[in-house]
This record gives structure tokens, C-alpha cells and sequence, in this order.
């Protein structure tokens, strides 16, 4: 029998100040004890020990010269997680904050995430330190290529598929591509996120932000209820943030915020259609601030605040890790949050988790309700392998169908005494398809 403590005690010694990852494993490992200890084979195997160490961890320099033609010097990384169900899949991260801790947290649940849209994808993670705010197109085009240089030899369509994240989107992926096809002279469906007129799949800029929203809309019929009428916070401008945005604009809820790392908009009157469309300009064709929404529809405008303090029913955090903390999560509950829906990755600290849980409000885990992003990018790994590509119809109809599927686990191996714990749903249902291949493939 495993016994947790001594489990938890025993990464914790094996990964010393690696608080990010500790954090992700002690969340998986709470809920998933009880099920693994119902079939001894698991611990025969050590699966618990092996799923926990990254088959591989890379990390690597990175070298290239700013437009002053000075120096520069970063950390590239990728972790290549577990491969038991499929080639390695996962983004890359290009952030200040990125060390081999966060990259660990963000392989580790892409290993279960994967494994819950049904797609035959393992887990990885990778990116680097480097800072793509303020850069110019041709700095970010030299690190990328920089990067990919060394990248390129651990990574292909059949061993590992990058794709985007957090500072890595069109553009950088752009950069990544025709880098990693000058060295391989291949055209090969090796990262994902791809331009559609070279491989890319319609729907996976939205995949992630729709797919959330879709997952949330399951959760409320769940409890016969709906988005319509809602008012909504949403953290984040980015890609997640914005996708969904207009989906809960669309199915009739009311976006009252969005942020970026300076502050956050409060916009009472209702974030629209056409604003949404000044934000993704913004965001995406000026690289500007939020905080010029504010000063362009004169609305409030909280400087170096989160959205959580605001009264509304359902909040969607969509920027980044531990972004709600226990405080946040009793200021979410205080002013009538009724439910939590995570579309960026651990963005709740695991006390704000359990407090919410006690509270009995609505919480999905980003591996279930952003597993939409990744799922489209699977989908684009198929169409490329096809040599096809799929109509927008096509793709938003499996990704919504995706979605409902990793609900229906969520409430199959979540539910207790008429409460769905959505942690322990997508965990247990994420980990089992993979335990159960590792278990098949022997010990390697
Ligand atoms: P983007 O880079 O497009 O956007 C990130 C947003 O979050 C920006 O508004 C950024 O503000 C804000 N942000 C980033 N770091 C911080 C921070 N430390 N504090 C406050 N705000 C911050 O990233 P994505 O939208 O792609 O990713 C957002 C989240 O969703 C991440 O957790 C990512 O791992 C997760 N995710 C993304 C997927 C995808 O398909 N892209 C798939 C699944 C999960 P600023 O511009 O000021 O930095």
C-alpha cells in the first residue's frame, strides 16, 4: 500500500525547491491514492515513482545577438515527460519566471491532460527564460531560430510535438517552424499552432479559450443551469483569455474583466463583441496594455490588481499559475462565485482548491477544462499526418464533443455523495488509461 505522506516526502527529497512541481504532484497524488492502492499491480510496477520522473529532461543554451548586435544568453529547456500513450506533446514557454520547476508542474499534468481527450499523445513541456515583451519581430525571429537550433535534434513528428504557450503564439511559432525545416529539410507536421496555409488546423487559436467555456457550459447543465445572464470575470488578454471571452460573450454571459500583468479592466456596462475586438488588436497587432481599454471606454481600471475581488458568478482564470490564492478564493466565494473554471494551468494555489471544495462551488482543473487547446493541436497532428484539413465546422464540432467526453469522466470518477469533484475526476481518469499502458509496455 502506498502511503501518501511518505510518497509526497519522497519527491519532495528527489526534487529539492521545486515548489511549482511539488505543488502539481501533491494535487494529483491526494486524489489518486485511494484508486491506485484498489490494484496492487500499480504499486508491483512503481507507476506512482516512475509517472513522477520526466523520461527525459533537457536544458541547453541558448545564443544570439540583439538588433545592437550584443550578446545575449538564455536557458532553453524541454521535459520530456512520459511517452506511454503517444509521441511527447506539449507547449513551449517563453516568460522571465521559466525554470525547470514550472516546466516540470506543466509536463507533469499534460501527461493526464493528454490522456483525457482521448488522443494518442504522451506528456511534455518546454520553453525558455527569454522575455519576448518589448522585443522586436527581428530579436524574436533570432532567439527562435537560436532555440530551434538545438531543439530541432530532440524533437519530431513521431518523438515529440511542441506547440504554444504563455509568450509563444502564431508568430514565434512561425519563426520555430521554418527554423527546424531549414535544418531537417522536411515539411513535417512537427509543431502545432501552425498558420493554416502551412499546415495549421482552423479552430486551435480559439481551441483552448472555446474549449473552456464549453466545459463550463457542461458544468452548469449539469446542475440544469446556464451561461446565459451570468456575469463573468476573466483573468488574462492573451490567447486563452480572449477565446474565451468570446465564447461566453456568445452563449449569452455578461465579461465584466479582463487583465494583463499591470491590472485589470472592470467594465460594468458588459465587455462586448466589438470591445473584445479592440482588445485582440491590442494584444495582438500593437503588443499595448490593458490598461488602454480603460482609458478608451472610460471604465475602471484596478492598477496591479486581480479581477477576484469583484461580485460576479463564475470567474475564469486565464493568465497564469497560483493566480488565485486561499485569500482570492474566500473573496471569490464572499461575493457569490458559483463557480471556477481554470483555463490557464494551476491557477489556483491547492489551499484556495480545498476552500473551494469545502465551500462546494464548481472547480474544474486546467487538465480538464483547457484540454481543448491541446486537443485541436492532436487533431492537427491527424489532419497533417492526412495531408488534409478539416472544416471549421468539422473541428468545432469534435472539439465541443472532446470536451463533453472528459466531463462525462470528470462526473464518472469524481462524484461524491451528489457533489462533483472535478480534481479527482480528471485525475483518476486521466491517470488510469496511462498506468494501464505503462503496465502493458513492461519495465522501461
Ligand atoms: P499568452 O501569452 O497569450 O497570455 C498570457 C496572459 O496572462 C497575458 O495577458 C499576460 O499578461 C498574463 N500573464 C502572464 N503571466 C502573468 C503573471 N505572472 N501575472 C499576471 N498576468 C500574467 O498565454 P496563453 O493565453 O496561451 O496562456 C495563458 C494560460 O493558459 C497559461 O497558464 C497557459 O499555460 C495556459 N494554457 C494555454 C494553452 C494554449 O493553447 N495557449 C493551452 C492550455 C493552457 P502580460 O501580457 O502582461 O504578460
Amino acid at each position: 500500500m502506498y502511503k501518501l505522506n511518505q510518497f509526497l516526502e519522497s519527491v519532495k527529497l528527489n526534487n529539492p525547491g521545486e515548489t511549482e512541481f511539488l505543488q502539481a504532484v501533491t494535487e494529483f497524488a491526494t486524489s489518486v491514492i485511494d484508486f491506485v492502492n484498489k490494484n496492487p499491480a500499480y504499486e508491483q510496477a512503481k507507476i506512482l515513482e516512475r509517472i513522477v520522473e520526466p523520461e527525459r529532461n533537457i536544458s541547453f543554451r541558448v545564443t544570439w545577438t540583439n538588433d545592437k548586435g550584443e550578446v545575449q544568453v538564455n536557458r532553453g529547456y524541454r521535459i520530456e515527460f512520459n511517452s506511454a500513450i503517444g509521441p511527447y506533446k506539449g507547449g513551449l514557454r517563453f516568460h522571465p519566471t521559466v525554470n525547470s520547476s514550472i516546466l516540470k508542474f506543466l509536463g507533469f499534468e499534460q501527461i493526464f491532460k493528454n490522456s483525457l481527450t482521448g488522443l494518442p499523445m504522451g506528456g511534455g513541456k518546454g520553453g525558455s527564460d527569454f522575455d519576448p515583451h518589448e522585443k522586436t519581430d527581428s530579436e524574436v525571429m533570432k532567439f527562435c531560430q537560436a532555440f530551434m537550433s538545438e531543439l530541432y535534434r530532440h524533437i519530431g513528428p513521431n518523438t515529440d510535438v511542441p506547440a504554444g504557450d504563455i509568450g509563444v503564439g502564431g508568430r514565434e511559432i512561425g519563426y520555430l517552424f521554418g527554423q527546424y525545416k531549414k535544418l531537417k529539410n522536411e515539411f513535417s507536421g512537427v509543431l502545432t499552432g501552425k498558420g493554416f496555409n502551412w499546415g495549421g488546423s482552423l479552430i486551435r487559436p480559439e481551441a483552448t479559450g472555446f474549449g473552456l467555456v464549453y466545459f463550463v457550459n457542461e458544468m452548469l447543465k449539469n446542475q440544469k443551469d446556464s451561461l446565459k445572464g451570468k456575469n463573468v470575470l476573466i483573468s488574462g488578454s492573451g490567447n486563452v483569455a480572449q477565446f474565451a471571452a468570446q465564447k461566453v460573450i456568445e452563449l449569452g454571459g455578461k465579461l465584466l474583466t479582463m487583465s494583463d500583468s499591470d491590472g485589470t479592466v472592470y467594465d460594468k456596462d458588459g465587455i462586448t463583441q466589438e470591445k473584445l475586438q479592440f482588445i485582440m488588436d491590442l494584444k495582438n497587432k500593437q503588443r499595448g496594455r490593458i490598461k488602454d481599454y480603460a482609458d478608451k471606454y472610460h471604465t475602471e481600471y484596478l492598477d496591479g490588481k486581480k479581477p477576484w475581488s469583484l461580485k460576479a458568478d463564475i470567474a475564469l482564470p486565464c493568465a497564469t499559475q497560483n493566480e488565485i490564492e486561499l485569500e482570492d478564493a474566500k473573496e471569490l466565494v464572499s461575493s457569490g462565485v458559483i463557480l471556477v473554471g481554470e483555463g490557464a494551468n494551476m491557477p489556483l494555489s491547492n489551499d484556495a482548491i480545498d476552500y473551494l471544495h469545502s465551500e462546494k462551488v464548481l472547480h474544474s482543473p486546467g487538465k480538464a477544462s483547457n484540454a481543448g487547446g491541446v486537443a485541436v493541436s492532436g487533431l492537427e497532428m491527424s489532419q497533417n499526418s492526412l495531408r488534409l484539413q478539416w472544416s471549421r465546422d468539422e473541428l468545432d464540432e469534435r472539439l465541443q464533443n472532446i470536451m463533453k467526453d472528459i466531463h462525462h469522466k470528470c462526473v464518472e470518477y469524481g462524484t461524491e455523495n451528489g457533489y462533483v469533484n472535478y480534481v479527482k475526476g480528471a485525475n483518476i481518469a486521466g491517470f488510469k488509461k496511462v498506468a494501464d499502458a505503462m503496465l502493458d509496455q513492461g519495465i522501461v
